[in-house]
């Protein structure tokens, strides 16, 4: 079981706007840090939530968690509260920020997205804001890779448009070797409207909302299997091929 604490909260604010995304239409797209939430208040929270029955305790929420400038004041602050494996779930668009790559060194575990091996592909799926590139993600996060400490995973989003990618993504994978890469497909509604529900846990949606494309399972274990032989990596999906 996971407790997610989400350092955004006030709205969906995010350096991306994916077509997949389960808060809908990015509301603020920008890449620059700012604290949203008081790390006091974060704090405050934690201790009235039901932390101790949490197995993980995973960073993410209403957009992009790296974002929050107050991450790393987070990160510390949830380690020494719970004493419970630290999960964050990013973008990568900020992984250029030492500062950022330090602070990451308090999480156990550090999920990068990847849905693109292609700046065209990049551009339609993840829709970044003005002047983030897949090749700069890619770059930073190798640089992340060489000092981070914890687990690194990658996760992929397959959708109709990135399903023939699958040698360019297995380059890039080769390029930053993580140690597990784990592959999904949209299972969730896409919201029109931001409505706080979208950030739970889906059982039962009850707001304005459209089905999104998968990849069929028989596709799904197609690029699992391929995946696996060009890269010998540790995938694991959403359908699972065992
Ligand atoms: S990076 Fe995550 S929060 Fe941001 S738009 Fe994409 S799916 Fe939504």
């Amino acid at each position: 079981m996971s407790l997610g604490v989400d350092p955004i909260c006030v709205s969906s604010i995010c350096s991306f706007n994916c077509t997949y995304c389960q808060l809908g239409f990015i509301q603020v797209r920008v890449n620059e840090r700012q604290v949203f939430v008081p790390t006091e208040k974060v704090m405050r929270d934690l201790c009235e939530s039901r932390w101790r029955e949490a197995d993980i305790i995973t960073v993410s929420g209403s957009g992009e968690p790296t974002l929050a400038a107050n991450l790393g004041e987070i990160l510390v602050g949830l380690k020494a509260h719970t004493g419970k494996p630290i999960l964050v779930l990013t973008n990568g668009t900020l992984l250029h920020l030492p500062e950022l790559r330090e602070e990451l060194n308090h999480a156990d575990k550090v999920f990068i997205k990847l849905d693109a091996a292609t700046e065209e592909t990049f551009r339609r799926i993840n829709r970044p804001v003005a002047g983030v590139t897949l090749d700069g993600i890619i770059s930073a996060a190798s640089l992340f890779r060489q000092s981070y400490r914890g687990f690194l995973g990658i996760q992929m989003m397959f959708t109709r448009v990135n399903l023939h990618e699958v040698p360019q993504f297995a380059a890039l994978l080769n390029r930053l070797r993580p140690d597990e890469v784990q592959l999904n497909t949209p299972t969730r509604p896409y919201p029109e409207t931001w409505v706080v529900q979208t950030r739970g846990s889906h059982d039962g949606v009850d707001y304005p909302a459209r089905p999104l494309k998968r990849v069929s399972r028989e596709e799904a274990q197609a690029i699992e299997s391929e995946l696996r032989a060009l890269t010998g990596l540790n995938i694991i999906s959403v359908y699972g091929d065992k």
